[in-house]
């Protein structure tokens, strides 16, 4: 199956593209989960309530059913449990009226085994007619950037499966160092030392995003399960492919350096692009780092600013998929 996607520039043109592609697609009267990240409180760059409410009315004029709905995370925050998660929605502007749909967060999920572990995937997408990912596109520390596979692979997660991704990325020191200091200058947390011939972590900083493991030339770092983004495409993969039908919507505006649960999500990193839209979450990605590859002119703009590669995730999720990382992408007005 060949990767392929849309960029539309204006948000109007959006709105009604988006009747126009899934008018049919989701049944009439069918429940349709928009699966988005509302915002951790004091980030103002994630997905505004406003423009998550254009896409409910687009859903509700073709006769579906929306709702939004997201997963608590597992990190200490006001959205790690779902009443006080709705509640920081809430804040930002998402709520009931507001929308024009209801808004779910919920941490009730089915187990599905994968090669290196079991993942809780959350109940609500895997029930729901259709699923439209709605993935702000941004930077991210632990996988470079974020988009519509992470949305999928962390964000449709129980908590402790999200915990487990994590702690699976996490480095264990296996022998043979050269002292190079290449893990320590490519760690994004700044959490590793050189001392007495071997690198040193401080778990209590380390988000497992595996980098160290990647840096070392010597192979003397593994991480304890499996690489972070090798975990996270897993979970996407395993989710994404019992979704019922899926429509992907990556948002290219207020690109920031780090992602939507830090209340300061660092600098906007660059000019807005637009939207991109394609049947899955693969083809959204690879076209959102193509355009920005493209309208920035550099290769991998979050890579420079967080040392962790954007590509490595894409590439595990299309390998898994049985997919290339070519990407066709269409221009409409
Ligand atoms: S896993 Fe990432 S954060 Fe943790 S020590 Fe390695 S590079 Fe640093
Ligand atoms: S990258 Fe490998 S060889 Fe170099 S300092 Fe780190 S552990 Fe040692």
């Amino acid at each position: 199956m060949k990767n392929k996607a849309t960029l539309l520039r204006g948000e109007e043109s959006l709105f009604e593209r988006i009747g126009f592609e899934l008018d049919g697609m989701f049944r009439k009267g069918a429940p349709v989960l928009v699966k988005l990240h509302m915002g951790e409180p004091g980030n103002g760059h994630a997905i505004k309530a406003s423009f998550a409410a254009k896409i409910v009315g687009a859903l509700s004029r073709i006769g579906c059913r929306p709702f939004l709905f997201d997963t608590p995370v597992v990190y200490s925050s006001p959205r790690n449990n779902p009443p006080e998660y709705l509640k920081a929605a809430a804040g930002n502007g998402y709520t009931e009226i507001n929308i024009g749909a209801p808004i779910v967060v919920s941490d009730d999920h089915a187990k599905v085994k994968g090669k290196f572990m079991e993942y809780g995937i959350a109940s609500a997408p895997l029930e729901a007619d259709g699923v439209l990912l709605l993935s702000h596109f941004k930077g991210h520390v632990c996988s470079g950037m974020g988009g519509a596979i992470k949305n999928v692979g962390m964000g449709c997660m129980s908590k402790e499966t999200k915990g487990a991704i994590h702690a699976g990325g996490e480095p264990v020191y296996t022998g043979g160092c050269t002292e190079c200091g290449a893990c320590a200058r490519n760690c994004p947390t700044g959490n590793i030392r050189i001392e007495g011939g071997r690198p040193w972590f401080d778990v209590s900083w380390c988000p497992g995003c595996s980098n160290c493991v990647h840096s070392c030339e010597a192979e003397c770092i593994s991480p304890k399960l499996a690489p972070f983004n090798t975990l996270l495409a897993e979970a996407a993969v395993l989710a994404h492919e019992r979704f019922r039908k899926v429509f992907a919507v990556n948002v290219m505006r207020e690109m920031t350096q780090f992602c939507d649960c830090m209340s300061d999500p660092g600098p906007v990193l660059a000019e807005d692009i637009g939207f991109v839209f394609a049947r899955d979450m693969l083809s959204a990605d690879l076209a959102s780092l193509e355009l920005l590859k493209m309208e920035t002119g550099r290769e991998d703009l979050f890579m420079e600013r967080n040392k962790v590669s954007s590509r490595r995730q894409v590439a595990e999720a299309a390998r898994m998929m049985g997919r290339t990382t070519e990407i066709d992408i269409d221009e409409i007005d």
